[in-house]
């Protein structure tokens, strides 16, 4: 433990235990909301990947108990992990607020609860599993029955990003270990100290090297991750870049690869919907942790004839959320998780203005007492954007919402569909039927109706198009951490009456 002024050092763990990084190098942790450095985390390198993916390679080779555990086991053990999780969730909230900027309100009210449902989900879901299927006996020529078996992948790579980290650590975690993986988690440079923390506790209940985490910057530890020839399976979140370059990379091996990557949800709202409604719902679609999300509704395609009652809704709204110290339960929005990325935030808005659109609300720096050196960005609402602004095509992570006005329903639909992303996508109206139509035109993985961020734990989650592909949560996400195995055994006894043999065998009597 440091004294008052030393920093918390969170150093790697590997192979159950705490280790110092090769390099004897730790970075600071920043706190987005005021600027100061509350951390220090180890900067990994080859040799700790190395040393990590031995350590994860001997759990799931040396001693087969981990891998061959019965079902029923692995479930009692995930739900320690849900307990572990729960048990701490005050010192786990507290790390994970003043490392990424995200509010007291949002890790502790919806993160942590989700981190424990998804142990406890991936519990429920192992023992229900096809791990073994039988296929049915096949009596002709000869007797023979097949069996599917779905086994371990291996050594996991699972790289997170910034913006939800013990959310996205879950995500993929519970149901590596739920299918009886080992892996070495990869956290974001700038928000390593929730996960590190987590992995240290979740070590109490699971077998020495089943979970390791190597910190350090994503240019050395994930390439040499995803690089690693004893690396089986990656899976990654963050930016449609560098899941090209994850992507490259795990081919040279093979590797099983899932990409969870960037989006630009649409959301289509139709004459008749309840402005109100939208006006709330639209903005807790895109202000939710300050826009730092990859499912946010960005863009927003509102018919001609309630364009400008909803502006003046949005605006209002948007004008009354709490920008402050995400540790006070009065904050609705915190800053933006790095200084890099509020720069870059407000490049985006400054793009919208150079092509014409009208900044609605917001748009600037945002000044926050007691946080004169924090990252923020106001809540901004920018109007008379086209399809084709920057603004609506890339990803800007912030908490920006681009308005598009529609007069024609199809044209909503193609506009909503004419983006490199798919992750999800959104129908606002009073009339679910018309809704459910929309929705099967949407492309996109998640398609929410009169509301937005309705994820849950036993739906699948993940993107058509540059978004990414393979899906999260529940059973859903088992399925990417098993190899599938046929297992064919042949009754008969007799070389005479295997009939096939009969093609290389042509002189069988
Ligand atoms: P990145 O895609 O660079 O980061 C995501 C993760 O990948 C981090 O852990 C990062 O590590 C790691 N990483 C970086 N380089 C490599 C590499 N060569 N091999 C393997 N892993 C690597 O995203 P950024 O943080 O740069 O954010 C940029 C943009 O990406 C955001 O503005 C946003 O638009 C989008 N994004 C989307 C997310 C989503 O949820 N889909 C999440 C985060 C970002 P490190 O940070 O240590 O370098």
């Amino acid at each position: 433990m440091p004294t008052a002024n030393q920093l918390q050092r969170f150093p790697l763990f590997i192979n159950g235990e705490f280790c110092e990084p090769d390099s004897g190098e730790y970075s600071p942790v920043i706190n987005p909301a005021t600027g100061d450095v509350v951390a220090e985390a180890a900067c990994g390198n080859q040799n700790d990947v190395d040393c990590a993916v031995a350590a994860a390679r001997k759990a799931f080779y040396g001693d087969a108990n981990w891998r061959r555990m019965a079902p029923e086991n692995r479930a009692r053990i995930l739900q320690q992990c849900a307990q572990v999780v729960l048990a701490n969730a005050r010192e786990l909230a507290v790390l994970e607020v003043t490392c990424s900027g995200g509010t007291l309100n949002r890790v502790s009210g919806l993160d942590l609860l989700a981190v424990a449902d998804l142990f406890t989900t991936l519990a429920d879901e192992v023992k229900q599993f096809p791990f073994v299927e039988s296929l049915p006996a096949k009596p002709l020529p000869e007797l023979t029955h097949t069996q599917i078996w779905r086994e371990p992948i291996g050594v996991c790579a699972l790289i997170t990003a910034w913006n939800f980290p013990m959310l996205l650590f879950a995500m993929k975690v519970a149901p590596a270990l739920a299918a009886g993986n080992t892996m070495v988690v990869k956290p974001a440079e700038n928000t390593p100290t929730s996960t590190v923390r987590l992995v240290e506790l979740l070590n109490q209940v699971l077998p020495k090297g089943v979970l390791n985490v190597v910190s350090g910057p994503g240019s050395v530890v994930g390439e040499a991750l995803t690089l690693h020839p004893d690396v089986d399976k990656v899976s990654f979140t963050g930016s449609t870049n560098m899941g090209r370059r994850v992507q490259q990379n795990a081919a040279l091996t093979m590797k099983r690869v899932t990409l969870e990557l960037g989006g630009k949800g649409p959301g289509i709202v139709l004459p008749d919907a309840d402005l109100e409604r939208v006006a709330y719902g639209a903005l807790w679609g895109v202000y939710l942790n300050a826009g730092q999300a990859c499912e946010s509704g960005t863009r927003l395609l509102v018919h001609e004839s309630i364009y400008e009652d909803l502006l003046q809704r949005l605006k209002t709204l948007s004008e009354r959320v709490v920008l402050g110290n995400p540790m006070d339960p009065a904050t609705g929005m915190g800053p933006m998780s790095s200084e890099s990325h509020f720069h870059k935030v407000l490049q985006y808005i400054d793009s919208a203005k150079a092509e014409g659109a009208r900044i609605v609300t917001g748009g600037k720096r945002a000044d926050v007492e007691g946080c004169e050196g924090g990252f923020f960005v106001e809540p901004t609402v920018i109007a008379d954007v086209t399809n084709a602004m920057k603004v609506a095509r890339e990803e800007i992570f912030g908490p920006v919402l681009s308005v598009i006005k529609y007069s024609d329903l199809d044209d909503a639909v193609a506009m909503a569909n004419d983006s490199d992303y798919g992750l999800s996508a959104g129908v606002w109206t009073e009339d679910l039927v018309q809704a459910q139509t929309i929705a099967r035109e949407l492309q996109a993985g998640s398609v929410w109706i009169n509301d937005w961020h309705m994820m849950r734990g036993d739906a699948a989650f993940g993107g058509f198009k540059q978004s990414g592909y393979g899906r999260e949560f529940g059973k859903y996400s088992l399925s990417s951490y098993v190899e599938t195995k046929s297992v064919s055994t042949s009754f008969e006894r007799n070389p005479a009456a295997k009939k096939l043999h009969r093609i290389v065998h042509t002189q069988m009597p």
